[in-house]
């Protein structure tokens, strides 16, 4: 996983938690377990009941947040954001959770996603007077909410919910309420936990497991949670519709040890292995996997074929994030400095590098040349998932169509690119039977848009794809 070179990041990741003495430290600990999703800020917002505490900042969790920080945010509830600099960029003022004050209530809002009629909806509520402080999607949806009038919140937030089209996983926090919503295709992974008497909600059970919470379910498409001194009620803010869980969640994007919609993403990500060898197998002395995310991959793919799994890369685990820029010659020294690949080996043997997925096929490139440079007489480039050949409208910066290799390539040039002797890609029924199995498509469906160009939702002409802004 080289997300920073590869051209391919997660947006955000949310945590919320209700009726817990210790909310704020809870949340800083399971940001801490979704830091892969977000890098660039963090926020934590609580409630005391009476008024919103909040500490926000640019960079990683512990660049933003010392221990006083933490033990000033006081209160019985919180939300936190880790945040990914896509739409609107990594300025101070989209740090999340955003916060609205007003005289009769506030609110903290923390979102995952993107929404594909956000610039209508900007541009309409411009017209109305709106004047819209940040450039992110989250401002929309607290217009929206407060254009409602004087209804109560959990009325307001459905009928802004009515008018969002697209991806988005969120919560909100008021001085006395909160709120959880997953968009009616749930689109972005969202789940809910206990803590002892508490409510935990976060983007990928591996935060439940760092804070000690046991899961309890999904937050099902199209359902608004509400939480306060009443407990915990449920509402859809629309009918259902066939889930269509982003599958690159489980190919590159999610931690391992997370299950995402009850199917753990390390075991789906072996099966993909597995699968791929059944689909491309190849003669071959050892396998290895691109690390992090790849290594499950590999491992599947060697238990199906019989051919050793070996660490043929390892990764430089303490290089600073410093090094890595946007330019295409820095990003491919940036493989070198991030990974190297182990002379011993992969020395005069047939190499079957196992990767998750290629985006603009520099990465590849590099790694398969690292293996050569040490030894490697063939490099037999197997890939995880189907070729990318469509941009992610749904909070995935996944690079525009031209930067897309697959895009704009046949196998045979993609091959000759990146210098490997063969190159296979999983099918998109493989990767869809890895994931769902035998499973009820209408709750475990996944979205494979970036592969099929077939959008589970409506895209419009002036639908904005998320892209890396400095
Ligand atoms: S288009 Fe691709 S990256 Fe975007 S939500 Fe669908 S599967 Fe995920």
């Amino acid at each position: 996983m080289l997300a920073e070179i590869k051209g391919l990041n997660e947006e955000c990741g949310v945590f919320a938690i209700w009726g817990h003495e210790k909310a704020a430290e809870m949340t800083y600990y399971g940001l801490h377990a979704l830091q892969h999703r977000g890098q660039e800020g963090a926020g934590i917002v609580t409630t005391d009941g009476e008024k919103l505490n909040v500490h926000k900042g640019v960079g990683l969790i512990n660049d933003v947040f010392s221990e006083g920080e933490v033990s000033r945010l006081t209160g019985h509830a919180a939300v936190g954001h880790v945040r990914y600099a896509t739409q609107g960029g990594g300025g101070f003022e989209n740090v999340q959770p955003l916060v609205f004050r007003s005289q009769t209530n506030s609110m903290a809002l923390a979102h995952n996603g993107n929404l594909v009629n956000a610039h209508q909806l900007k541009s309409q509520l411009e017209a109305q007077g709106s004047i819209l402080q940040t450039t992110s999607d989250t401002e929309v949806i607290a217009h929206l909410i407060k254009r409602s009038g004087n209804v109560p919140m959990e009325d307001a937030i459905s009928s802004a919910l009515g008018m969002i089209k697209g991806a988005y996983a969120f919560s909100i926090l008021t001085e006395d309420q909160l709120f959880i919503g997953l968009d009616p295709r749930g689109l972005r992974p969202l789940s809910i936990g206990r803590l002892g008497d508490a409510y935990v909600v976060a983007s990928e059970t591996c935060a439940f497991d760092l804070i000690g919470a046991t899961y309890e379910r999904e937050v099902y498409p199209g359902e608004l949670i509400i939480i306060d001194e009443d407990g915990f009620r449920t509402r859809q803010f629309t009918s259902p519709m066939e889930r269509t869980l982003c599958s690159m969640e489980y190919v590159y994007f999610s931690r391992p040890d997370s299950d995402l919609n009850e199917t753990n993403v390390h075991a789906s990500r072996k099966t993909m292995g597995k699968q791929l060898a059944t689909e491309s197998p190849v003669e071959a002395d050892v396998v290895t996997g691109v690390p992090d995310s790849s290594i499950s991959a590999a491992i599947g793919f060697s238990e199906a074929t019989g051919i050793p799994y070996e660490l043929g890369l390892i990764k430089n685990r303490y290089v600073g994030r410093t090094f890595i820029q946007p330019s295409q010659e820095l990003r491919e020294q940036g493989v070198k400095m991030k990974l190297s690949a182990v002379r011993g080996i992969v020395d005069g043997k047939r190499v079957v590098m196992v990767d998750d997925s290629i985006v603009r096929g520099t990465t590849s490139r590099r790694i398969v040349r690292l293996l050569k440079e040490a030894g490697a007489t063939e490099v037999h480039v197997r890939i995880a998932s189907p070729p990318i050949q469509n941009p992610c409208y749904y909070g995935i910066d996944t690079s525009t169509k031209g930067e897309l290799i697959a895009a704009n390539h046949s196998l045979e040039d993609m091959r000759e690119i990146i210098g490997a002797d063969s190159l296979s890609f999983l099918s998109t029924e493989g990767l869809e039977a890895s994931i769902v199995a035998d499973r009820d498509r209408r709750q475990h469906g996944v979205c494979q848009a970036c592969f099929t160009g077939n959008y589970p939702t409506e895209i419009y002409p002036d639908t904005v794809i998320p892209a890396y802004k400095e």
